[in-house]
C-alpha cells in the first residue's frame, strides 16, 4: 500500500476564530470518510499561520481525541527558524509549536524561496533543525517556468535536492514537488509531465537512499483532477493552498483521492 498524505497549506490565511469553525464544519466531513483513511493509513496535515497554532491544535485534538486515533489529523509549521528561541525577531519557534501538538514544518515553500530569499544552504540548515528536535520537514522543491521551458527542470530540483538535503536523514522527511509555475494560478501541469517530474525525483531519491521518502505533489490540486494525480504510482499525496481553504472542498479533495 502506498504512503499517502494529504497536506493544507493556510498560507496567510485564516484567523483563530475562523480557524475553529473550519474544524468544526471539517470534523463533519472528516468523520464521514474515515474509515478510507483508516484503512488506507492516509495522513491529513494542517499548516496554519503561527497565529492560529492553538486554535488548530485544540480543535485537531478534540477530533483525534473523539476519534480515538492520535494519528488521523495532525499539524505543523509554514515556516520554524533554525533556533528555538533568542533574539531572532519575527521568526517562529519549533519549542512553542511542539508545546502547543504541532509536529512537523513546511521548508522551502516557493513563496519563501521568491518573496524571503531562502537559499538552498538555509533550507539545509532548517531541515536539519526540524529533524534534530524529531519533527518531520515537509521540503518543497520545485521548477520556475523559465527553468522548465529552457529545459533546465531535472537540473534545478537535483540542485534543490543535493543542496537542501546534506547530511538529512533519510528517517523523517517528506519530499513535496511544486512546479513554481503551477501555485495559485490554476495552471495544472499535465498528467504525463507530474507523471516523468515525479519518476525522476524517486529516481534520485532512491539512489541517494531516500527510498522510503514520500513524494507529495502540490500546484493547484482540486477534488476534479484529484483522483487522476493519486493515480500516477510516484505521487504520495498532495500539498494544497487555495483548495485546502474551505472544509467540504478539502474533504471531498481527499475523498476522490481514497477512492480508487
Ligand atoms: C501551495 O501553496 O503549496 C499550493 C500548492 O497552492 P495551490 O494549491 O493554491 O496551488
Amino acid at each position: 500500500m502506498k504512503k499517502l498524505i494529504f497536506a493544507a497549506n493556510w498560507k496567510l490565511n485564516k484567523t483563530p476564530e475562523e480557524t475553529r469553525s473550519f474544524f468544526k464544519n471539517f470534523e463533519k466531513s472528516f468523520v464521514a470518510i474515515y474509515s478510507r483513511i483508516k484503512a488506507t493509513k492516509a495522513e491529513v496535515m494542517f499548516f496554519p499561520p503561527a497565529s492560529s497554532w492553538e486554535a488548530t491544535g485544540d480543535s485537531i485534538k478534540a477530533i483525534n481525541d473523539k476519534l480515538d486515533s492520535h494519528l488521523a489529523l495532525s499539524w505543523g509549521a509554514q515556516n520554524i527558524y533554525v533556533e528555538s528561541q533568542g533574539a531572532f525577531t519575527g521568526e517562529n519557534s519549533s519549542s512553542v509549536m511542539s508545546l502547543l501538538g504541532g509536529i512537523s514544518g513546511l521548508v522551502g515553500h516557493s513563496e519563501r524561496r521568491t518573496y524571503f530569499k531562502e537559499t538552498n544552504d538555509f533550507l539545509n540548515q532548517k531541515i536539519l533543525s526540524l529533524q534534530k528536535r524529531s519533527l518531520l520537514p515537509i521540503y518543497c522543491i520545485g521548477e520556475t517556468l523559465q527553468d522548465r521551458e529552457s529545459g533546465a527542470t531535472e537540473k534545478i530540483l537535483s540542485e534543490q535536492l543535493a543542496q537542501g538535503l546534506k547530511n538529512v536523514s533519510s528517517e523523517n522527511l517528506v519530499i513535496a514537488y511544486e512546479p513554481v509555475w503551477a501555485i495559485g494560478t490554476g495552471k495544472i501541469a499535465s498528467f504525463a509531465q507530474v507523471s516523468e517530474t515525479h519518476a525522476f525525483l524517486r529516481k534520485w531519491l532512491n539512489e541517494k537512499g531516500f527510498t522510503e521518502t514520500p513524494i507529495l505533489y502540490g500546484g493547484s490540486v482540486k477534488a476534479d483532477n484529484a483522483s487522476e494525480l493519486i493515480s500516477i504510482s510516484d505521487v504520495n499525496g498532495f500539498l494544497v493552498g487555495g483548495a485546502s481553504l474551505e472544509p467540504t472542498t478539502f474533504a471531498t479533495l481527499i475523498e476522490n483521492s481514497l477512492s480508487l
